[in-house]
């Protein structure tokens, strides 16, 4: 059997106009729920959430009873902002503590909580944090972006990650407490915690003489340090502590938290695409440009003089193409396949391959030259033989001459 014994306290502060905090507490469930929205809205969902979380825990004193109302609180919330404008914009935080029932019927303490309402444990006048706050400085400081002195003077320090009323869906911190007789524990708002250092927590919150004078000097303290928040503390004292059969370290919900801005969403992107993803990529796309490139170059690398239909035409590629490539005519010459020597006809129809354009000219020319020197009479040509090979005007000249003759 696990019982505690309770005391309880809120209060408007020095500062607001209505109290938003809303607490419950008995034998076996104790919850702080911290308001917010203009117009009272606050008061409403913090009103909807600890209803709702007292039902549900009611029908189902284990764990997932205790989640499952806060899922149902926050269905509410949203529900009843939607469909009162005037509610628009309200939310709440929560923390709650219940005695909840493992599989074998032993009870426990479990804590729940969305938000930056806190919960503490105090065991020989020593105090320790059991929640994390759901505010951007904390979240922050748990990233390492800021120190724990930073976080609190940072001007986020109050904006929430998450909140009963904020999202469809929530995550919820759960964690079993892990008490022995005698351990006390501490539920407060952020009125509380925003104006007493965790030393004067600690001794307030240890004192002594009774659980209600403890509670009544912490909210008059928090008043005393400035009371600029609506202030509630629930102290639980534990007589007696069965521990549980199936502890719980700590869970979350499977549902993502609620983001504040679109930098988380991004951030998670970001680290899908590594520089290192993107280097692979790119060193990929390279590759294959490259490989495609010298498949394209090899390909065209070559001029071929062929046979088009009677005439002869110079043609850039691979004579029989080349993979997917077909040699393309680069231009007709003047010349018809008649006017080379026979063999030279045959072999311009089995193609003559050339390494560029310009040798491709210099071959064709000199191959018809060859047909005509062959058709100037022997005589011609031998007194002209000299000639020839010296200039190609000369040449002219001379086949001129030949055909006269
Ligand atoms: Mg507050």
């Amino acid at each position: 059997m696990t019982r505690w014994r309770y005391a309880a306290a809120t209060d408007i502060g020095l500062v607001r106009q209505t109290n938003q905090d809303a607490l419950y507490v008995d034998d076996a469930l104790a919850i702080i729920a911290d308001g917010m929205g203009g117009h009272a809205a606050g008061e409403v969902a913090a009103a909807i959430s600890i209803d709702m979380v007292c039902a549900g825990f009611r029908e189902h004193q284990n764990v997932e009873g205790l989640v499952e109302a806060i899922q149902n609180a926050n269905r509410a919330v949203v529900s009843d902002a939607r469909g009162n404008p005037e509610h628009f914009g309200m939310a709440t935080t929560i923390i709650a503590v219940g005695l909840t029932y493992d599989l074998e019927g032993v009870m426990s303490p479990t804590l729940v909580h969305v938000g930056d309402s806190r919960a503490y444990q105090l065991r020989d006048g020593a105090l320790r944090q059991l929640s994390e706050d759901h505010s951007v400085a904390e979240e922050w400081v748990r990233m390492g972006r800021l120190t724990a002195e930073e976080a609190l003077v940072h001007p986020r320090r109050h904006q929430l990650t998450r909140g009963v009323g904020v999202e469809d869906t929530i995550a919820i911190d759960v964690r079993s407490i892990s008490a022995l007789a005698g351990d006390r524990v501490l539920l407060c708002s952020d009125g509380l915690s925003n104006e007493l250092d965790g030393d004067t927590l600690a001794r307030l919150a240890s004192a002594p003489n009774g659980l209600e004078m403890a509670v009544e000097s912490l909210v008059s303290e928090a008043k005393v340090a400035g009371g600029r928040d609506n202030i509630s503390a629930i102290l639980l004292e534990f007589d007696e502590v069965n521990v549980a059969t199936f502890p719980i370290q700590r869970t979350m919900s499977t549902a993502p938290p609620p983001v504040t801005s679109g930098a988380r969403a991004s951030s998670v992107r970001r680290r899908r695409w590594t520089w290192r993803v993107w280097a692979s990529v790119l060193i990929v796309i390279a590759l294959v440009v490259g490989f495609f490139s010298v498949l394209h170059w090899y390909a065209y690398s070559n001029y071929y003089l062929g046979d088009d239909a009677g005439v002869v035409a110079v043609y850039q590629g691979q004579p029989h193409g080349f993979l997917w490539y077909q040699p393309v005519k680069v231009f007709d010459t003047i010349y018809t396949a008649k006017q080379f020597l026979p063999i030279d006809e045959r072999a311009i129809a089995r193609t003559i391959s050339e390494p560029s354009l310009s040798e491709a000219l210099v071959s064709v020319k000199s191959l018809h030259r060859d047909w005509e020197l062959s058709r100037v009479p022997k005589s011609a040509t031998t007194t002209t033989t000299t000639t020839v090979t010296t200039t190609s005007t000369t040449l002219a000249t001379t086949t001129t001459t030949a055909k006269k003759g």
